[in-house]
């Protein structure tokens, strides 16, 4: 088809800029994030409590972060910058999904899903995962992986795939409103995973925002803890571009091993959690409603085949879920 073509042919173009220009700029990742986030808004779950407590854990990890930057700690990636843009609105969403998981487009959006949201036991497990993501912003995660993807052509290829799916007129799953340039942002994702490397060096600074800002250090792995314990590590280390979630674990204890020893007055950071106990079960009930009452129309399907689809943040290889999306996208294209 003939949207089909011209997206693989415009993505081909900015694979050359992405190349020749080495990692992508900042300017170009936000941008894109900002396109992408056209497409994965009808997904956002409104409401007013829910989003106010999100700003509230955005807030807190954003301003520990700033204060890191302030303090010149950060990666090489990190500091190779300007970085004011990214203390500036950054905005965290909740968004309605069944899959477990978290993402960031790497500009000023994280997309929280509600099935981690209501997974989670604590406030502790749930803030720790949105540092980890905040934590691949503040390492320009994105912009390096763009690059990766950009230079072996592989997120020409998906992004094509996912152009050619938003952009098909005849396409039961998408609608034209949805199309065009927001498919073909968002569709980059499906073939940029974030490397073991990455999560790791998240899971490390998004530790320092989480402790910095207050919460518990010794709970910031009780989510990957809660996904062992659930199955969700059972694919051996070798076939996945992720850590196994044992050695995320491990690699917090020597964190707050660390911490310890570096800073013995660590537990004085500590702060009363955003919502108390029963607010949060609250929150998740709310979650939980609103998701399962999402309007099914061709905008929140298009997004939420597209946020099932993205590689994942949190688990060591791909759920079925996510699986059987980008089968269902790639048998789409095919159609095209
Ligand atoms: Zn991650």
């Amino acid at each position: 088809m003939r949207i089909g073509f011209i997206s693989g042919r415009v993505v081909a173009m900015l694979a050359l800029v992405a190349m020749a220009g080495g990692c992508a700029s900042d300017k170009s990742v936000i941008n894109n994030a900002q396109q992408s986030h056209s497409q994965l808004e009808p997904a956002i779950l409104n409401d007013a409590a829910l989003q106010a407590y999100m700003d509230k854990i955005g807030t807190r990890i954003v301003a520990e972060a700033k204060e890191m930057d302030a303090r010149g700690e950060g990666p090489a990636a990190h500091k190779k910058g300007d970085a004011a843009w990214m203390f500036e609105d950054v905005q965290f969403h909740m968004v309605g999904s069944d899959t477990l998981n978290a993402f960031t487009t790497g500009g000023h959006h994280v997309y929280i899903y509600s099935e981690l949201f209501t997974t989670a036991k604590t406030e502790d497990e749930f803030a720790a995962v949105c540092s980890h993501e905040f934590a691949h912003i503040y390492c320009r995660h994105v912009q390096a992986g763009m690059n990766r993807q950009y230079g072996v052509y592989a997120t020409a290829a998906a992004a094509a795939v996912g152009g050619a799916v938003i952009g098909g007129s005849d396409n039961r799953l998408t609608g034209a409103a949805a199309g065009g340039a927001a498919g073909l942002a968002a569709g980059q994702f499906l073939g940029m995973g974030f490397t073991r490397g990455d999560e790791d060096e998240a899971d490390k600074y998004g530790f320092r925002f989480y402790t910095h800002a207050g919460w518990n250090a010794d709970h910031f792995a009780d989510f990957f803890q809660q996904m062992i314990d659930k199955g969700y590590d059972k694919t051996p280390e070798i076939a996945s571009d992720h850590p196994k979630l044992a050695n995320r674990v491990k690699n917090t204890e020597r964190r707050i091993d660390e911490l310890k020893k570096d800073q013995p007055d660590y537990k004085t950071w500590q702060k009363p959690d955003i919502a108390s106990a029963t607010e949060f079960r609250n929150l998740q009930v709310r979650a939980a409603k609103l998701q399962k009452a999402m309007p099914q129309t061709k905008q929140t399907q298009a997004a939420e085949l597209m946020l099932a689809a993205f590689p994942s943040c949190v688990a060591p290889v791909d759920q079925p879920s996510q699986a059987k999306a980008k089968d269902r996208i790639a048998r789409a294209a095919k159609q095209q």
